[in-house]
């Protein structure tokens, strides 16, 4: 296989969002190609003749990106090999602050902020409405690990723990997962609105929990035709996004007790799939690690083989966040490094 060809299942898109307001004064340690796909990131601490670090990627977006320049660089194709039976997921990996939610969610109410969840229930819909020939089921769930331990989001009790389950021919699957059948576009956006809710109850700091759990809106398109043969011919696509927890790593941060536990069990899934990215770009490994962490199994269907998966990896501007910024960098081309 070429190498451009192993490359073609995993797309590591970099974007890096404007100063917040609180940033005052802060430095600007990035620079941005968008020509080249190249991130040049400067250690504020190092002297001027230091030679800074360049990474390059599929593609990068800077502070004025919108979010159709995402969607339509790194989502839309991806989306659209979703509708046409094919695996995908697209993850935002990033320090807690730098855009993941931004990104995925956006301002739904705003037609110009909705992020890559809202936007992809149009896409698909608008999709399903131009066919002729096809009937098209398209249902949905919203699930969140946390702790290594799974939460139904469309469940009123969501508190109970869901497990993993294989299925000798539809393999991974979670067990007693809520899953919604919708017919539009409004339709699908309630349930994701539902999932939101329900994401924040219980939780006295919603700011803390999302930054410490993984939310998954999974969307799977159900496609039957019938065939020159008279036969109906049915193929299912699903598309997987998620809002990862936030990769700032915890030990830096002084946690003890429980809170460390945590943190150890945030890393290690950040760190597993890190790994599987790693095996399936690199193409010569025989074994990939999906057993790791719940999110890896999770996901293992819709992550190398004929799946697209789309890193987008967030990074803020300021020299504050170097280190973290730089180690999402890092995290970033290890998926392009071959
Ligand atoms: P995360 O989910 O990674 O913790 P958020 O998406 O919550 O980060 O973003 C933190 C803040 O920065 C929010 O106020 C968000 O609106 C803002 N923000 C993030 N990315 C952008 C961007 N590309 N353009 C404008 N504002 C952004
Ligand atoms: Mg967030």
């Amino acid at each position: 296989m070429s190498k451009s060809k192993q490359c073609e299942s995993v797309r590591v898109v970099v974007r890096c969002r404007p100063f917040g307001t609180r940033e005052a004064g802060c430095d600007n340690i990035l620079e941005v190609d968008d020509k080249l796909g190249q991130i040049t990131i400067r250690n504020p601490r190092a002297p001027p003749d230091e030679p800074r670090k360049v990474f390059t990627f599929d593609s990068v977006h800077g502070w004025d990106s919108t979010q159709s320049d995402i969607y339509d660089d790194a989502v839309r194709p991806l989306v659209e090999s979703v509708v046409l039976g094919f695996n995908g997921t697209i993850f935002a990996y990033g320090q807690t602050g730098t855009g993941k939610t931004h990104t995925m969610q956006g301002v739904v109410r705003d037609p110009e902020g909705r992020g890559v969840i809202p936007t992809s229930f149009q896409h698909i819909f608008t999709h399903i409405s131009r066919t002729q020939n096809q009937k098209y089921l398209v249902r949905s769930s919203y699930l969140e690990i946390y702790q290594e331990e799974i939460r139904d989001l469309l469940f009123k009790d969501n508190n109970r723990k869901l497990e993993l389950k294989e299925h000798p021919d539809f393999g991974i699957y979670v067990k007693d997962l809520s899953s919604v059948v919708t017919k539009n576009a409004t339709e699908i956006e309630h349930v994701m609105n539902l999932g939101n809710q329900s994401r924040s109850v219980g939780f006295t700091n919603m700011n803390e929990h999302s930054s410490r759990s993984h939310a998954i809106f999974l969307i799977t398109v159900e496609c039957s035709e019938v065939g020159p043969d008279g036969e109906d011919h049915i193929r299912v696509g699903k598309l997987n996004m998620v809002d990862l927890a936030g990769s700032e790593r915890q030990s830096k941060t002084g946690a003890k007790g429980k809170r460390l536990k945590e943190a150890t069990k945030i890393n290690l899934s950040l760190s597993a799939l890190g790994n599987v990215i790693t095996a399936l770009v690199d193409g010569k490994s025989t074994h990939i690690p999906y057993r790791d962490s719940k999110l890896t199994r999770l996901l293992q269907d819709s992550l190398g083989g004929n799946a697209k998966t789309v890193m987008i990896a967030t990074v803020g501007p300021s020299h504050k966040n170097f280190e973290e910024s730089l180690a999402t960098l890092r995290y970033a081309s290890r998926a392009k490094n071959i």
